[in-house]
């Protein structure tokens, strides 16, 4: 018997080493060749990129404490640049005056302001439900109409009237029209830098945000990792999950009993597994639930250097990708010297028509847009990689916390599952949170008794 871990993302993997480091057994089920998940960083010849940028910011004391353990003088500070191109111009984020009137020009300054002042009417009498009625509250039809409701259709591949308001409460919190142009204010009379609720600075490993999926599996017990090893069947009874079917690389299946289980695997795939197999109510919700997936295409550019930024943004609807990043900017060991590489971000739903995309057609897309916006030309690309991404990010549109908490409820009783991670929780944060999910369900199976359903949710989340 021991303790099962479902996915070898950095929630799973960090309970496998919390697990482990105080000598529990352990067993780690990972149904793909390699580990990682979404947190991998991949190598392309000489280069090394994520799968879009990942930044580490934490202000967890624990979580801070166990990255220095695992990566020590690999974590590098790297100050952040970030653009948004709209416009046919870039601006810069965090907003400055001149560069955000320089970008939308006088008549387009005037009317998104009009129409705000007009907003602060609407916004009072109606009620706030979905991402659209939050966003005309706080920014008014012209901002929403220019850059809110094309950059977030484009993010989600949902209208902005399906996408519940929780989502900007969590990821745009405490911002608004007001507290923007009070914001930009202020910095131009004391010349200051940008808002303290914007991190300015991040970590980042040398190497690549994988290498913190790396050093956590690199320090698990032999034997103790099993890719290729989808979890295909929960067995339970009497509230507890007994065992997991779990088919192994050639084909069979095994079953192996559980004293406990920690499961990073979507939710709404979990409940399809369980055996006995739940009520239908709570498949009916399962089905609900959706999520965003991604297409990241490597571009291998014969230049040193693309732009100074981490990320550009890319609200248009003319431009079929959503953002960029260039490794070599985030850390020099990421690219050669004399060569640099952009990572190039689609999003889209498994199984449509950029998903299924031949890669050269994303290359030709991808090398329009940016010739489009003055960055690289379409010879300019010597090489390139896609990598395809289920399950990105979990959606919330309008009703999900109801389905949601048909699942959760449903799970609660069962005494030895610990419920982890992006998917596993359904909860959209960042990798730091995760992490402390997979921390704080080992230390639960020792003994603890933290509430792993309070940690990311909005009052937590790190930025405004
Ligand atoms: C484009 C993008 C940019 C991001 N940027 C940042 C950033 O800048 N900073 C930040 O902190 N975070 C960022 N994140 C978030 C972060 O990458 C992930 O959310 C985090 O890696 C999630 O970790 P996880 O362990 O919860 O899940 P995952 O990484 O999804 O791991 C789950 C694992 O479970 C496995 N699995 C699934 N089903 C089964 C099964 N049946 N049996 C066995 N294994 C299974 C999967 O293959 C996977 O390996 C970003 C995410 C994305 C997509």
């Amino acid at each position: 018997m021991a303790n099962l871990i479902i996915g070898s993302g950095v929630a799973g993997l960090t309970a496998a080493y919390t697990l482990a480091r105080r000598g529990a057994p352990v067993q780690v089920f990972e149904k793909e060749p390699f580990i990682g998940g979404a947190s991998r960083t991949i190598q392309f010849g000489d280069f090394r990129f994520d799968l879009g940028g990942h930044r580490f910011y934490t202000r967890n004391e624990a979580v801070k404490g166990l990255l220095r353990e695992l990566l020590g003088d690999e974590m590098i500070e790297v100050g952040r640049i970030s653009r948004i191109y709209l416009n046919g111009r870039f601006i810069n984020y965090p907003l400055t005056f001149s560069s955000a009137f320089h970008g939308l020009g006088l008549l387009k300054t005037a009317s998104v302001t009009a129409s705000y002042l007009l907003g602060r009417v609407h916004g009072k009498v109606r009620t706030i439900r979905t991402f659209e009625d939050w966003v005309l509250a706080r920014f008014g039809r012209g901002l929403y109409e220019f850059y809110f409701a094309p950059y977030s259709e484009k993010v989600w591949g949902v209208p902005c009237t399906e996408l519940s308001a929780d989502f900007a409460a969590q990821r745009i919190k405490g911002l608004s029209f007001r507290e923007a142009v009070k914001n930009m204010l202020v910095r131009k009379l004391l010349r200051s830098g940008p808002p303290p609720s914007l991190i300015t600075a991040f970590q980042y490993p040398r190497l690549g945000f994988g290498r913190i999926p790396d050093r956590l599996a690199e320090a698990l017990p032999a034997g103790s990792l099993a890719l290729e090893s989808p979890v295909v069947g929960v067995e339970h009874a009497g509230g507890r999950v007994t065992a997991l079917r779990v088919r192994t690389p050639d084909g069979a299946e095994q079953r192996v009993p559980a004293d406990t289980v920690v499961s990073s695997m979507p939710i709404s795939e979990l409940v399809t597994r369980l055996d006995p197999r739940p009520p239908d109510a709570v498949l009916e919700a399962a089905k609900k639930l959706r999520y965003r997936d991604l297409v990241v295409l490597f571009l291998v550019a014969n230049r040193p250097q693309i732009s100074p930024d981490h990320w550009i943004y890319f609200p248009s609807r003319r431009i079929s990708f959503g953002r960029i990043h260039e490794p070599k900017n985030w850390s020099a060991d990421m690219a050669p010297k004399d060569r640099t590489g952009i990572v190039v971000e689609f999003f889209c739903f498994e199984g449509d028509r950029v998903w299924t995309a031949d890669p050269a057609d994303l290359v030709d897309a991808a090398g329009k847009g940016l010739e489009q916006c003055g960055l690289l030309k379409r010879e300019d690309i010597s090489e390139y990689c896609p990598v395809r991404l289920t399950r990105a990010y979990p959606i919330y549109t309008v009703g999900y916390a109801a389905q949601l908490q048909v699942l959760l409820d449903y799970l609660k009783p069962f005494e030895n599952l610990y419920l982890v991670g992006r998917n596993g929780m359904f909860r959209y944060t960042s990798a730091d949170y995760y992490i402390d999910m997979g921390l704080k369900a080992a230390e639960n199976i020792l003994g603890a008794d933290h509430d792993l359903h309070a940690i990311g949710t909005a009052q937590e989340y790190a930025e405004k």
